[in-house]
């Protein structure tokens, strides 16, 4: 039987790099946010294992809270759409907020999710990606915390999903044509 390992024709980023990059990550944000209160903001669901692996490097005292926003919609192309899938918006009256996402790419999501938290008016807003893609940006935005610039190649695994599968892939890969067009699925 084919194997989720199978489908991938090259691996970016091992396990071992990402983590490495990670406690680099977890220190600089630390010194950042010492004293301050802190609510990191991960945007779901493609931040879910970046966020887990990096907050626990962090040891100071924070928040934790989750958007979960749709914008790629199963494809290899951004839409360009973002929808908010839930009513309430984390309260962030008083706070420095963190926005951690997986992916810079047009850079759309972030830039429509900063206006939409920064309307809160939070303390501060920093955002955090764990990739940022080498390409033209259609919204003039840019991360204050970059884990890795790669070059502009459909990515999946911790994470990152095409049609909502490879996300539990420990590293990060880019899917091989034959994958693209025939996933290997359950
Ligand atoms: P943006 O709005 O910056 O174009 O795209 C951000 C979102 O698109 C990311 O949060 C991610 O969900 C998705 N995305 C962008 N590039 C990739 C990619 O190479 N692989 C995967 N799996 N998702 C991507
Ligand atoms: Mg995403």
């Amino acid at each position: 039987m084919r194997s989720m390992q199978d489908d991938i024709a090259k691996i970016l980023l091992h396990e071992s790099t990402i983590l490495a990059r990670l406690d680099e990550l977890a220190y600089q944000i630390t010194q950042d946010y010492r004293e301050k209160p802190l609510t990191v903001i991960g945007i779901l669901n493609g931040s879910c294992l970046f966020l887990a692996d990096l907050l626990r490097r962090i040891p100071i005292p924070l928040q934790i809270d989750c958007l979960s926003i749709a914008s790629y919609h199963g494809g290899l192309e951004s839409s360009g759409a973002v929808a908010f899938r839930q009513s309430e918006l984390p309260n962030v009256a008083g706070r420095h907020v963190l926005l951690v996402d997986d992916i810079l790419d047009t850079g759309v999501t972030l830039h429509v999710v900063c206006e939409k938290i920064g309307s809160l008016e939070p303390l501060s807003l920093r955002t955090c990606v764990l990739l940022k893609k080498d390409v033209p940006r259609k919204a003039e935005f840019d991360a204050d915390y970059v884990g890795f610039a790669i070059p502009n190649e459909f990515v999946v695994g911790y994470g990152l999903d095409y049609q909502q599968h490879y996300r539990n892939l420990p590293f990060i890969g880019v899917l091989s044509e034959e994958a693209i067009s025939n996933p290997s699925k359950v």
